[in-house]
Formats: C-alpha cells, structure tokens, sequence
C-alpha cells in the first residue's frame, strides 16, 4: 500500500462522486460541498479532529459519507472498518441507511468503483432489542383468551423480529418484560441478540450507525475497562454535534440542585430528625440563598463551591448519626447530596464544574 499514493487517488473519488456521478443523477453541484469533503477526508486520513460547521442545504450527509468511502477505499494506514456514524434523530438514522448510503451504492456500483453495495447497521441500547429467554417466558405467561389480541400478535412477531422498534401495538409493559437485560444471567448464549453482536463485531458492515447516548455509554465503557459496544474502530463521525455535549451531560453529569437539598431538609423534618434537619438548614443556608439569585446576579461557580465547605463537614456527620435509621426515601436522599457535595469539593482535576 503505498499511503501518498491513495491519500491523492481518494481525493480523487471525492471530486468524481460529486463532479460527475451525482449530478449525473441530477444532484447540484456545490462547491462548498466538496471541499468540506475534502477537509473530512484529510481529518480521516491523518487520524485528526475536523470540526465542521455546515450550512443547511450544502449537503453535509453525502460529504461525509463519501469522505468515509474514500477513505475506507484507499486506505492510507489507521483502521477504517467499521466507520461510526453518530446522529442525535432517528430520522436521520434511517435516512442515511434507506435513502443516502443505497443512492451512493447505486452510483458507485454503476461506475465499477464498488463491486458490493454499502453496508451498514444501526446499533442500538439493549432496550430495543429482544431477549429470547425473556421472551420465551412472558409467552408461556400470557393468558391469550385475556389478552389484546393485537397486543398478543405484537408479542409473539417478536419470534421473528429483533428489534422492537418497528413492531407496533406492543404494550410498554410487554417490552420492558422481553427485552435485553442490562446483565445476561442466562446460560444460553446462542441467542439472537448474540449473533447480531458477533455479526456487527465481524466487520462486515462498513458503516456502524447509533445514537449519541449509545457512543458516549461506549466511551464510558473504555474508561470503565468494560467490553466496549463498538468493534474497534478509527474514523467517529458525529453528525448533529451541537447535541452532543447536552447527551454527555446527561449520561457523565452530575447535578446538585438547592431542590435536592431543600427536600432532604423536608425529609428529616418529617421523619423528626430535628437537629439534623437544624444542623443541615443551617450549613447550607448561605449557598441556598446564592443559587436563589437569578443567573444576570449568579456570581462564577467558585462562589458557590467556597459555600459547599460547611456542608461538606455537615452532612458526613448526619449520616454517621443518623444514615442507618433513615427511611430508604430518606437515606436515598441523603446519600445523592452527599455524594454530590463529596465531588463538587474534592480536588478532581478531570472535571467541569459550572
Ligand atoms: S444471552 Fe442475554 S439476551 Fe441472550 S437469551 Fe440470554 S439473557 Fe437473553
């Protein structure tokens, strides 16, 4: 392989997919387009970031999807197969599977630069998909004379459909009952869901398609030393980037809202630890009147972190008294606070506080 040689030839393909073979199917040519291609060839081909801002209608899904294609065409030295496709909408999950990937084959393939179509997949949470044990089960539990009938054939499709998203009249119940769990505990381990993870790990779809949630839990399971969901790979695609840091928050954020704080103060009073609720009102009184401020006044995060100090001695001491007698609701509580105050205080050098 010689890597000069490819890096020019995918360049290339680029300007021939949208110079010739797309507006030969009555595409547009745009300029702006191509070169944008370009640029994520180039980031793909030196194990780069490229940060893209793409105006609406410039076409920034064929861009990138024949960026990809060059670039697992010619090859040029890192891994390329399977390329991770990152989309906040299901929406536009199922049009680059359906609508843009089928057109690309087509005029690839008419053109003899591909012999085969295109693969890909969409990957999705275990809670999509179907678990053959569970499913088994839920059927040997359900009294079909007193069961809906749609919602009964809706369950027994699931014999021969995986993924339950397209499955309609399928009761939520029914679905949180026959999917996938979060830890297979049984001995089978032939099953359905199984196999569709050994075919996406064989390396046969070029394309790997998922959601934000699903790459940032993949993210975590590298950190975590956990199997990682994906097949390792080299080229991340993330298309609607600007919902990414709002997933990653969800997913890896940690929140210690003045309500939170308010409502273990309602608890103790409830549950008539007094001093307690006396002791934590009166620790967390000065941040609770800060975080009140509206945001124009809110002074920068260290203010608020310098008032944690006397809660962060407070609530150890409430929970050594009192933490074994609590309710659960109560306990559950006292532990998210202090958890939270724990990390807001401590010197971690890997994380945002705002
Ligand atoms: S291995 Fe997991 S998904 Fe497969 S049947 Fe067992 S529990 Fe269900």
């Amino acid at each position: 392989m010689n890597t000069n040689d490819n890096r020019l030839k995918a360049h290339k393909l680029i300007d021939h997919i949208f110079q010739d073979l797309l507006p030969a199917h009555g595409m547009t040519q745009r300029p702006e387009q191509i070169q944008l291609s370009h640029r994520m060839l180039d980031a793909m081909q030196g194990g780069r970031i490229a940060l893209c801002d793409a105006g609406t209608g410039i076409g920034k899904t064929y861009a990138y999807l024949a960026a990809a294609t060059a670039a697992s065409a010619f090859p040029t030295g890192q891994i390329v197969r399977p390329i991770i496709i990152s989309t906040s909408s299901i929406a536009l999950q199922n049009a680059v599977l359906t609508e843009y990937l089928p057109l690309l084959s087509c005029v690839l393939m008419a053109d003899g630069i591909l012999t085969k179509p295109l693969k890909a997949v969409i990957r999705k949470g275990k809670s999509h998909y179907v678990c053959d044990e569970r499913l088994d089960r839920r059927l040997r539990q359900v009294y079909p004379a007193k069961k809906n009938p749609e919602a009964l054939a809706a369950l027994r499709t699931l014999k021969e459909t995986l993924d339950m998203d397209g499955v309609s009249h399928l009761s939520g119940y029914d679905r949180e009952r026959v999917c996938v769990p979060q830890v297979c505990d049984c001995k089978q381990r032939d099953c359905r869901y199984q196999r569709f993870l050994k075919t996406c790990d064989k390396g046969q779809f070029l394309f790997q398609i998922c959601n934000h949630n699903l790459l940032v839990a993949d993210a975590i399971h590298h950190s975590e030393g956990k199997r990682p969901i994906f097949p390792e790979h080299g080229i991340i695609i993330v298309d609607e980037a600007h919902k990414l840091p709002e997933t990653a928050q969800q997913m890896l954020g940690v929140t210690l809202a003045a309500e939170e704080i308010r409502n273990l103060i309602l608890q103790l009073k409830e549950e008539r630890y007094l001093l307690a609720a006396e002791m934590l009102e009166d620790s967390t009184g000065p941040l609770l009147c800060k975080l009140a401020q509206s945001r124009e006044e809110a002074e920068p995060v260290e203010a608020c972190l310098r008032l944690l100090t006397a809660p962060s001695r407070t609530l150890p001491i409430i929970q050594r008294q009192i933490g074994s007698v609590l309710s659960p609701l109560g306990s559950c509580q006292l532990n998210t606070v202090l958890d939270a105050v724990k990390l807001f205080t401590s010197p971690q050098t890997d994380m945002i506080f705002y």
